[in-house]
């Protein structure tokens, strides 16, 4: 069966999970929201990672569906921990080119919104900046509506693609995610330290705050922290879990 048939089965039965992974804040390593990853089981009991099926997804426009399935999960089940352990927690999601431009985006979000009972104002939407620069007239656009109902927005993987920093000036966004190629080779990489350094001081500058991801060492951890990075994500806090083991976590800290 082709893959994408296999992907709309998949969906239409219940197939699809999310995973969500903790995000702290550098000060005090305090789990302060989640970021929505979504896995496909198999029948080996493996997991197709996103990197396997999100870019055939986009190409063949059922990331739409898929999408929305993700954004009304993932609301849903950060309602229900909202109220369960009372305590206000973001949730973050990755929004794809297609559905960044799709007509309907903000129709999904208000209905996924009012189903759920989640707060606009508690979600980000996560956007790699090559999605936004690729039409970004209308990118800027999109994003201001998206402001207008109060959703915070993130730009992904800062500095692997390309982007130009009199658009960053002008997108309307909140927080810049440092991608996990340049917090790999901290504290060792000379020129990374420059890099993620200067990042931080930019993006503070522009008044954006700042979110590294892929942290797995306390070095990489005290180097973030010493240039004032507020958030992080990364192996060393936590891997993306399935709910129950969130419920773990939110119980003990
Ligand atoms: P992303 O949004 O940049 O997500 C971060 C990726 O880094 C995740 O991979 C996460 O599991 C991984 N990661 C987290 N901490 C660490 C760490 O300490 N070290 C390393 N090496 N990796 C870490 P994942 O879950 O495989 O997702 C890959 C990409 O797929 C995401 O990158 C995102 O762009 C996309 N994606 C995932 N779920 C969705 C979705 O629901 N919708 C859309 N449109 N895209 C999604
Ligand atoms: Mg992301
Ligand atoms: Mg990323």
């Amino acid at each position: 069966m082709p893959m994408h048939q296999r992907m709309s089965n998949a969906l239409s039965y219940g197939e699809f999970l999310v995973y969500y992974q903790p995000v702290v804040t550098l000060a005090d390593e305090r789990i302060v929201g989640f970021e929505a990853l979504c896995r496909w089981p198999q029948r080996d009991n493996t997991f197709a990672m996103p990197e396997t099926f999100i870019g055939q997804a986009e190409t063949t426009g059922f990331i739409v569906q898929l999408g929305d399935w993700v954004l009304r999960a993932a609301t849903a089940q950060m309602r229900g921990w909202q109220q369960e352990y009372g305590r206000r927690l973001r949730l973050a999601v990755n929004l794809s080119g297609r559905q960044f431009l799709h007509f309907n985006l903000v129709k999904q979000i208000e209905d996924a919104l009012s189903l759920s009972g989640f707060y606009a104002t508690d979600l980000d939407f996560e956007i790699t900046e090559t999605v936004a620069m690729h039409n970004a007239e209308e990118s800027i656009g999109v994003m201001r509506q998206l402001k207008s109902l109060g959703i915070g927005l993130a730009l992904d993987d800062f500095g692997t693609g390309y982007s130009s920093l009199s658009y960053l000036k002008r997108f309307p966004i909140d927080v810049l995610k440092i991608d996990k190629s340049f917090v790999r080779d901290i504290p060792e990489d000379a020129n990374d330290l420059a890099i993620v350094s200067a990042i931080i001081a930019m993006a503070h500058a522009l008044g954006l705050r700042v979110l590294a991801e892929g942290v797995e060492t306390a070095p990489q951890r005290d180097f973030l922290r010493e240039c004032g990075c507020e958030f992080a994500q990364g192996f060393l806090f936590s891997r993306p879990l399935p709910p129950s083991e969130c419920e773990q976590l939110l119980t003990t800290s």
